[in-house]
């Protein structure tokens, strides 16, 4: 039987890529969660706020009705799709980073991402990333990891992540959005982030991505 892995951590401590490789080598289906956060948080901005921009979370649920998040698997990742069409790419912007955790601690959007998550992995085989799979989404996982760095190293990361998509931005407020994250997302009354009692804990400020997923597999049972 192929396992349930559940890789949780701070933002921009390598989660999704390193969830992304190790599944490619275990034959695993890859589930990047913050993604479902980010699809729902871009079409709100597009569809969902007054027109001074501000929000009215009643309006917000209604609105989201009308959302219609898809995957389609390509090449053992599940990509995320939107009314059809192929967001990938625009849940990365720096305006959505800004918003999302505003989006995520809403109880109506946990509650309807807790199911969609469920059934994703109730065929096993599967790693998932994100803040709470551990604790909340997954806690028969067979496996847990927790993931941390210091924020210096995690804001190059992500610096450098945004300027290789073509993304202008500067360190300081990379790092200001780091830090206000993981403050909403640690401080949220449902399911907020934290290492599960039974999660491995590593800190990767001062080993790569190939350490980090070497370190990881070495927790595998063939
Ligand atoms: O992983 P990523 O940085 O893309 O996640 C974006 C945001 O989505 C997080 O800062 C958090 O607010 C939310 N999130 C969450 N629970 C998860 C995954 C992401 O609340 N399991």
């Amino acid at each position: 039987r192929k396992p349930v892995i559940a890789i949780d951590g701070y933002s921009s401590t390598g989660k999704s890529s390193i969830s992304k490789i190790i599944a490619k080598k275990l034959g695993l289906i890859h589930l990047d969660t913050g993604a479902l956060y980010r699809g729902i948080t871009y079409f709100a901005l597009q569809n969902c706020l007054r027109d001074d921009k501000s929000v009215d979370t009643d309006a917000l649920f209604s609105c989201l009705e009308k959302l219609n998040l898809e995957f389609k698997e390509v090449d053992g990742n599940l990509e995320l799709y939107l009314n059809g069409k192929d967001i990938s790419k625009e849940i990365r912007t720096p305006e959505v980073s800004d918003y999302v955790s505003f989006i995520a601690k809403q109880p109506e959007v946990r509650g309807f991402l807790l199911q969609t998550q469920r059934s994703i992995a109730a065929n096993g085989g599967i790693i998932m990333d994100g803040r709470d799979i551990g604790t909340t989404i997954l806690p028969d996982a067979d496996y847990k990891f927790f993931l941390t760095a210091s924020v210096d190293e995690r804001t190059r990361r992500r610096h450098r992540e945004l300027t290789e998509m073509g993304e202008i931005t500067d360190e300081l407020s990379v790092k200001e959005n780091l830090i206000k994250r993981d403050k909403i997302d640690s401080e949220r009354e449902i399911s907020p982030l934290k290492q599960a009692a039974d999660a491995i804990l590593i800190d990767n400020t001062l080993i790569n991505k190939e350490q980090t997923i070497a370190l990881i597999l070495s927790y595998i049972k063939p």
